[in-house]
């Protein structure tokens, strides 16, 4: 209810509005996007990459989706953010990605936020928060910075404790591979 209210408000009266929701509802839909954006995080980590995993959403269908891939493709922008946005342009052939929804397991970093903005993304749905790099207000707030010319709505925490679980135990699991060789590298 909360959410539609918002949504006219911002259709009808001020697209220069910076908008975040901190408690937003979520329905069913975005749960689905949510859960897919979490099985391609679990892609990543089967693949010793962090896991994070993206899925931008237009009309109720996904056009794009993407994990981190970053030391696979020896590629420091294959972010998931990055990867789902080459996917949708692609599969639209168009650089301008305009009445989207991007979901993703964490808060994106200045870099995805920069390529959300040129791809003119409508709104972005983030499950954990990124407290050392995040850019959409936990280290910077850069999604909201005044500067640009264009809006988009913030909705956090949808599922967040599931992917920051599976961000911790990824880098408990990697903490301890490295023990194990350090312990390897002695004995030899
Ligand atoms: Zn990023």
């Amino acid at each position: 209810m909360f959410k539609s209210l918002l949504k006219i408000f911002l259709g009808a009266n001020n697209q220069n509005l910076v908008v975040s929701v901190d408690k937003p509802t979520f329905n069913d839909d975005d749960r689905q996007f949510m859960r897919r954006a979490l099985e391609l995080a679990r892609q990543a980590a089967d693949n010793n990459e962090v896991p994070v995993g993206a899925v931008l959403v237009k009309s109720g269908k996904i056009i794009g989706e993407g994990c981190n891939q970053s030391i696979i493709q020896s590629d420091p922008t294959a972010h998931a953010e990055i990867q789902a946005l080459r996917n949708a342009g692609k599969n639209l052939n168009n650089y301008r990605l305009v009445d989207t929804t991007l979901y993703v397991s964490l808060e994106p970093c200045p870099m995805c936020v920069g390529s959300l903005i040129h791809a003119r993304v409508s709104r972005v749905v983030f499950a954990a928060s990124d407290l050392k790099t995040g850019a959409c207000g936990s280290a910077l707030n850069l999604i909201q910075d005044s500067s640009h010319n264009h809006r988009v709505i913030v909705e956090k925490g949808l599922m967040a404790e599931e992917a920051s679980q599976l961000i911790s135990s990824f880098f408990r699991r990697r903490r301890a591979e490295k023990r194990l060789e350090r312990q390897d590298s002695t004995k030899n």
